[in-house]
């Protein structure tokens, strides 16, 4: 390649013209034209960027656009896409209505000069697997418009071991903002598994897990806010790497995990029965919902096995119930992008009608629970009925109507045959009238 060729001792950038001694690198093209380190970094930024490309001073800056919608607001929008968890709710859009607020106060110099500084509230989500907690993080980040990306923290590791830098939870969001910068200094970043990375303090004596205080610490650095240099193409750090810096001061961290076993420390702290749980016929209602949880105090997260300054750097913290049977059928069709209405829009585009009868909803979610995985467990159960459907519609053609009943729910009929049965003209099924279609 003639990029490869070395330049001759004379040659200059055919850009910016400095002499090839005063540059760390000049890269030879053909026809005698060179171009330097410094004009490549130049170049690179341009197309990566898209203001850049427009102009550098084409447009306000990303925190000068940033709309900070008051806090019943981003309820509401909440409402759209997520069913239930209506304390969490609440709690996360005051959060995250102060986290920008302030923001964007800081960014305009707005503070004020008497002495209150609002102090940073990254938030933990306490919760089981598959009742939002990711949906949460993810839609407050589209109300907001800004970046987003989800890690998990099992996949962090303390500097000198295989496995990814702290870092790289950085560069995660630097690419869901397509490499723009100031923009990712805005985003929300959705660290998972969380709970993980405790450090196993009881019970274990020998094999006494510190690792995972490792990784707290690295973590904790971003968490408060620092200049981090994060290496672009990931992985580990190399000393002659270039990097990017980004500024973590202004960026949302959000931690989730499901915490099994925290019931019990903060049981053993409270004594049982003393805030008044719930009756043991009430708990039957809300399957896997742990009535101790929302009692959680940052002692009982030490307890756990998160270190305190990882702790005090998470002052909000969010309690998510375990989804209900009632709530799950809601799952399936009532949020704007629910489960049921994209297998039905899907299959609209082959003129093919999809109805789900109030039993088989109802069944859907009994199983789910069953499953004790949540929504997630859903999201499986409709991916097998619906499979054949998906595979033979768009080869068939033919328009029609798939009644799914909860005899195809529970495995005794296949759905491909709620449609044989059903042709287009005829009734629905006296037995169940089919759920008009979500719309
Ligand atoms: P978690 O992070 O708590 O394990 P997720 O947010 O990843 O769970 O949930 C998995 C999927 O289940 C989501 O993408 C969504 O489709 C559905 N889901 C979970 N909880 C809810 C909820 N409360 N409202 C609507 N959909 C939900």
């Amino acid at each position: 390649m003639a990029g490869k060729k070395p330049s001759p001792p004379d040659a200059s950038c055919s850009f910016c013209g400095r002499p090839r001694g005063a540059v760390k690198t000049l890269i030879a093209g053909p026809d005698g034209l060179n171009i330097c380190d410094e004009c490549v970094d130049i170049c690179h930024t341009m197309v990566k960027r898209p203001e850049a490309r427009s102009g550098a001073a084409a447009g306000p800056s990303p925190a000068a656009r940033l709309q900070v919608p008051r806090p019943h607001e981003i309820k509401a929008r909440l409402d759209e896409f997520v069913v239930g968890q209506e304390r969490v709710k609440k709690v996360l859009s005051v959060a995250v209505h102060n986290h920008y607020k302030r923001v964007k106060s800081r960014i305009e110099g707005k503070g004020g000069d008497d002495g209150v500084e609002i102090d940073k509230s990254n938030i933990l989500m306490l919760g089981p697997t598959g009742s939002g907690k990711t949906l949460l993080a993810r839609t407050l980040a589209r109300i907001l418009d800004v970046p987003f990306s989800i890690s998990d923290a099992t996949t962090i590791t303390e500097a000198g071991y295989v496995g990814e830098d702290v870092e790289n939870v950085l560069l995660r969001l630097i690419r869901a903002a397509d490499g723009d910068v100031p923009r990712a200094e805005l985003g929300i970043v959705y660290i998972d598994e969380i709970d993980k990375i405790a450090r196993r303090m009881e019970n274990v004596s020998i094999t006494r897990d510190v690792s995972g205080e490792g990784v707290q610490q690295g973590l904790l650095k971003i968490l408060e806010g620092t200049v981090a240099s994060v290496p672009p193409q990931g992985g580990r750090k190399h000393p002659q790497q270039e990097m990017i810096q980004i500024n973590t001061e202004n960026i949302l961290f959000i931690c989730g995990g499901a915490f099994v076993g925290l019931d019990d420390i903060i049981k053993r702290r409270v004594g049982k029965g003393v805030i008044g749980f719930e009756s043991e016929s009430e708990q039957r209602k809300k399957p896997k919902s742990n009535p101790v949880m929302p009692a959680v105090e940052p002692e009982d997260l030490v307890k756990f096995g998160l270190i305190p300054e990882f702790v005090g750097r998470l002052p909000m913290v969010a309690v998510l119930e375990a989804l209900t049977e009632d709530d799950l059928v809601r799952i399936l069709t009532e949020p704007k992008n629910a489960m049921i209405r994209q297998y039905q829009k899907l299959l609209a585009m082959e003129g093919v009608e999809l109805e789900f009868t109030p039993a088989a909803l109802r069944e859907l979610a009994r199983e789910a629970v069953r499953r004790e995985t949540g929504a997630r467990g859903l999201r499986s159960l409709l991916e097998n009925i619906m499979l054949d459907v998906m595979y033979e519609a768009p080869r068939r053609k033919a328009a029609g109507r798939y009644v799914i009943s909860d005899t195809v729910v529970r495995g005794h009929q296949n759905a491909l045959d709620a449609v044989e049965k059903v042709s287009p003209k005829a009734p629905p099924p006296a037995a169940e009238k089919p759920l008009e279609e979500a719309g």
